[in-house]
């Protein structure tokens, strides 16, 4: 079963058709049954491409500032 943060991640490759034919399938099934992501999927297909284009951007950018926070912190420690 694919979880609601497999789904998350899986997103932008389904919206942009990358995904292969099994992993769409099973992802299908999860947005039929979990309305929380089918609403995502509807929000990230309305969104113009140019905000998506920024969305995606900024994505990594958030993890990178995230992680380079935590390792701050763990060099902070010793
Ligand atoms: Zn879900």
């Amino acid at each position: 079963m694919i979880s609601c943060r497999d789904s998350l991640q899986l997103l932008l490759d389904y919206a942009e058709g990358h995904l292969p034919d099994d992993v769409r399938a099973r992802l299908e099934r999860h947005f039929g049954d979990c309305q929380p992501c089918e609403d995502f999927l509807k929000t990230y297909r309305a969104t113009p491409e140019l905000c998506r284009k920024a969305l995606e951007a900024k994505m990594p950018e958030a993890v990178a500032q995230k992680l380079s926070a935590f390792l701050k912190k763990e060099l902070e420690r010793k």
